[in-house]
């Protein structure tokens, strides 16, 4: 099959209108009125964000969610994507036909759709780069530089189930039971970023950022683009019971540099009872600070790194 095959039998069905069935050179994105266009851009790479005997619906789904975070994080709905594919040339029918189910299983989970893309042949692993579009109200973007001294730190979700895939993935001893494993790696393949929180995120959140590369680090970017310092207490870290049994004394410093996590980290007033937990506080200062109770903890790498 060449690329135009490709595109016609698997990518075609989940065109959205203004895409013309994948057979222009460009599409149309209708703006909606009263709101702002948002957009983002992510890609994930075989042997670093997915394994290649990862299923193939799953690493769709991934190369879509990874986006959907930062849309979340910014309050915006997601609307439209772009898909750019550098296939391997030994990929089969069935790869692509698992890969476009992921896709379009997901589009009807978040509401999306496909504007267009690019397929290539590549002599090297395989990558995806998505590129999304969103929609908020004019002006109410959720940037990282809101957070104002007095607020908050929340967090979604729980924080490194998927850096506890990844490590029994890269065949890390445990003494996991088979649902535990089983838990911590599906995170790990498909995040879970909370898209139906956009909305109410878009309310509350003085400043908001997603967590991909791990919380500290993440949180350290809203620090810095705010001009603030985050406290954050350790003890109210939300760590899934199965990442406590993988990692035990170590979960919470290998779970807040752990990364792929693609949950939202935000500050918002004191007091928010909502789907999040309070881990903190913001402060005068700069920078972000671990704490166990009184006492302050090292944190050797807060995040991930490519370089
Ligand atoms: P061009 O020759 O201008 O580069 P292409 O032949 O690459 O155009 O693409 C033809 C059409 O197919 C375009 O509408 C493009 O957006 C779409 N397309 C190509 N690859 C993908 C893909 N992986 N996913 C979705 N749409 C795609
Ligand atoms: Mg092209």
């Amino acid at each position: 099959m060449d690329e135009f095959c490709i595109i016609a039998r698997y990518f075609a069905p989940l065109a959205s209108e203004g895409a013309f069935g994948l057979r222009d050179d460009a599409a149309l994105v209708p703006t909606r009125a009263g709101h702002d266009l948002i957009v983002t851009t992510d890609a994930i790479a075989e042997g670093v964000d997915f394994f290649a005997f990862d299923p193939p619906d799953s690493i769709a789904q991934k190369a879509l969610r990874v986006n959907l975070s930062d849309l979340t994080a910014k309050g915006a709905e997601p609307a439209y994507y772009l898909l750019n594919l550098s296939l391997p040339r030994s990929v089969t029918e069935d790869w692509l036909a698992g890969f476009a189910d992921g896709l379009a299983r997901d589009q009807k989970t978040f509401g999306l759709s496909l504007l267009g893309g690019d397929t290539g042949a590549i002599d090297g692993p395989l990558s995806i780069a998505v590129t999304a579009f969103g929609f908020v109200p004019q002006g109410k973007m959720i940037r990282r530089d809101g957070a104002r001294v007095g607020d908050a730190v929340y967090v979604t979700g729980t924080i490194g189930d998927s850096g506890g895939g990844l490590a029994i993935f890269k065949r890390e001893k445990h003494t996991l039971n088979d649902a535990d494993r089983d838990s911590l790696i599906a995170h790990y393949r498909v995040p879970r970023p909370p898209v139906e929180f956009s909305g109410p995120l878009r309310a509350i959140a003085h400043a908001s950022v997603d967590v991909s590369d791990g919380l500290i680090a993440d949180l350290g970017h809203i620090a810095s683009a705010s001009g603030v310092r985050i406290i954050v207490n350790g003890e109210k870290v939300p760590l899934a019971p199965a990442l406590r049994a993988l990692w035990g004394a170590d979960a919470l410093l290998r779970a807040v540099t752990a990364g792929d996590d693609y949950q939202i980290a935000f500050t918002a007033a004191p007091g928010l009872t909502g789907p999040f937990t309070r881990i903190g506080r913001v402060e005068a200062g700069e920078g972000v600070s671990l704490m166990l109770g009184a006492k302050e903890i090292a944190v050797p790498g807060p995040g991930y790194r490519h370089f």
